[in-house]
């Protein structure tokens, strides 16, 4: 599998912007913020995009999510934030590593990412 700039981030290949990160997942801001708020959410484990996600992964699913809860909160998101995952080409998804993002802090009234 190649290995993608999210992977060399998680690695320590190239510098990312990290606020957050466990054994399952990372968080870092999007080098080209789309809202003032703009973070990923990234597993380490590399699957290509939503549609690798398996049975074996409920876990690492839900993992997520929570993760995207706390660090909303911690991000001041209380008034509300948008979930986008970009799914394969027809999706608009540029990295092929599976990636949440979180944007908030203001008003979102269309397409970001
Ligand atoms: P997507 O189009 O859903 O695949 O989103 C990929 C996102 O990764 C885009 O919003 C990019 O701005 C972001 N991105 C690309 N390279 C980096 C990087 N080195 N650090 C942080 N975010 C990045």
């Amino acid at each position: 599998m190649t290995r993608t700039i999210f992977t060399r981030i998680i690695d320590g290949e190239i510098p990312g912007d990290f606020v957050y990160q466990d054994d399952d997942l990372v968080a870092i801001r999007d080098i080209q913020p789309a809202a003032p708020v703009h973070i990923l959410v990234i597993p380490r484990k590399p699957l290509p995009s939503l549609q690798e996600l398996d049975a074996e992964d409920l876990e690492l699913a839900g993992r997520l999510l929570l993760a995207v809860k706390r660090i909303a909160a911690a991000e001041g998101l209380g008034n509300g934030y948008r979930v986008v995952i970009n799914t394969g080409e027809d999706g608009g998804q540029t990295v092929p590593h599976l990636h949440l993002h979180i944007l908030g802090g203001q008003k979102l009234t269309e397409r970001m990412v």
